[in-house]
């Protein structure tokens, strides 16, 4: 694969930047192919003036990365094998759920808080919208630790919230049928971001703010006196820098294979999407929250986001599955039990057609918690990923997280280090 550097200019012309772009950019004070001026971002430091850095991987987790290392003053690449949101990585389709219920982890919750604030500041700044506001539902069939668990945070972070028993569900939402179901914690402030959207949004912000965008396949150069001085391309191009952050996502097993356990390992998992019947606005995000119901299994669903249709995916882990070349062919199983799930659960609902489905993957740490570390044989060299089925909504947070300490301004957060997954 050849690689070659992507000017703003050219990403809007050839329409990487996607529909509205040069608007958006120009919103940002930079008309279409001017010159680009960096933005400083409310309350960045200034600690990576005179600092280079390669960001490897354009996904929720490299690009928020990138873009904070490059307010924060440094000269940042960002590279990328296949494009920000692209359909392969794990920031790919349609939607993501943004909720702070995190259970006992108070720390995601506050993560989200922060990255909820900074979605919507995002889709401002850049003039489209992100982030919708229809709430979640968070359902099971008894008292949900994890529901339960994070009442008290968000009651102290001032997230706002409702438990309702069953009946309640189903006064409030008649279009789901809460048999079974007995607690719901309604988180009202939660919703969905738009996900590939979002990254490629990021992307044409970090352009329009000065860096430097590669695509092209990357991997870490030799490590050597506790540091890496570069990373090659496959055109055998080398990118020197002073830090560097690996965000492969589902690749990072790849990019880095030595490690017990791996540092991730990517499952397949099938999202889809239903047709609504006409005219029913209570089965879209008009009238739905997002929802999870928790149990013997975890479905979750986004209702009719962009007109796509009713989104219903299981959460259970599936088979091992390679990120480049795996099949993506949906499977007549994982449909069957979505339909199962779905006609039980929402019964206007009951034989609506399958109008798309993706293969997507998780890409699962040991224990399904970030890693935000530096790699043991290099002090500049940061992973990022283990987003574990439910990284995407944290990137903006996880991006200054991550900014920040590879800058030295903060110390690393031993929730996520490596350290933890030692045997
Ligand atoms: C089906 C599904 C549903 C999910 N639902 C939710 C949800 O509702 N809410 C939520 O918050 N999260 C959710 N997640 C999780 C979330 O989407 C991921 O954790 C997050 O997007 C991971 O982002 P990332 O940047 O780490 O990885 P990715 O998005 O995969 O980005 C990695 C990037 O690195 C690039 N790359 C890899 N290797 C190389 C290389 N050697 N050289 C150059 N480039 C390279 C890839 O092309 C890719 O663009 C879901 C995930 C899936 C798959």
């Amino acid at each position: 694969m050849t690689s070659r550097k992507i000017s703003r200019r050219e990403a809007i012309a050839t329409g990487l930047a996607g529909a509205g772009a040069a608007a958006a950019l120009g919103a940002c004070g930079n008309g279409p192919g001017g010159t680009a001026e960096p933005t400083p971002a409310s309350g960045a430091s200034q600690s990576g003036r005179g600092v280079r850095a390669v960001v490897v991987g354009a996904g929720a987790f490299g690009g928020w990365t990138a873009l904070e290392l490059l307010r924060r003053g440094a000269q940042v690449t960002l590279v990328d094998a296949w494009g920000p949101g692209n359909s392969r990585a794990s920031s790919g389709g349609e939607t993501r759920v943004i909720r702070a219920t995190y259970g006992p982890d108070r720390i995601y919750s506050e993560m989200v808080v922060r990255a909820l604030a900074r979605w919507k500041e995002a889709g401002e700044r850049w003039g489209d919208r992100l982030f919708f506001e229809t709430g979640a539902l968070w359902m099971s069939d008894g008292v949900d630790p994890y529901a339960t668990d994070a009442v008290p945070i968000l009651a102290d972070l001032g997230v706002p919230f409702e438990e309702l028993t069953g009946e309640e569900l189903g006064r409030r939402f008649p279009q789901i049928d809460p048999e079974g179901i007995a607690y719901t914690l309604y988180e009202k402030s939660a919703g969905y971001l738009l996900a590939r959207r979002g990254c490629q949004r990021v992307l044409e912000g970090f352009l329009a703010e000065g860096g430097e965008y590669r695509q092209a396949m990357a991997s870490p150069g030799a490590m050597a006196g506790g540091a890496l001085g570069d990373v090659r391309l496959a055109s055998g191009e080398t990118l020197e820098a002073d830090i560097f952050v690996f965000a492969g996502g589902p690749w990072l097993a790849e990019l880095f294979p030595g490690f017990d356990p791996p540092l991730v390992s990517p499952t397949r998992q099938e999202i889809l999407y239903f047709g609504t019947p006409p005219g029913r606005p209570d089965l879209t995000d008009a009238e739905l929250p997002v929802w999870v119901e928790t149990g013997e299994s975890l479905f979750y669903g986004v209702p009719g986001s962009n007109f796509r249709g009713f989104k219903v995916a299981d959460d259970a882990r599936g088979a091992p599955f390679d990120p480049t070349d795996g099949d993506r062919t949906p499977s007549p199983e994982a449909i069957a039990t979505a339909r199962n799930y779905m006609e039980r659960r929402f019964p206007a609902m009951r034989g609506a057609p399958l109008i798309e489905a993706r293969v997507c993957q998780y890409e699962q740490s040991a224990d399904g918690h970030l890693i935000v570390d530096t790699h043991p044989e290099a002090s500049n060299a940061w992973i990022a990923g283990g987003g574990s089925g439910h990284g995407y909504k944290l990137g903006p947070a996880l991006g200054e997280m991550v900014a920040a300490q590879a800058l030295g301004e903060r110390e690393k957060e031993p929730f996520f280090e490596l350290g933890r997954l030692a045997g």
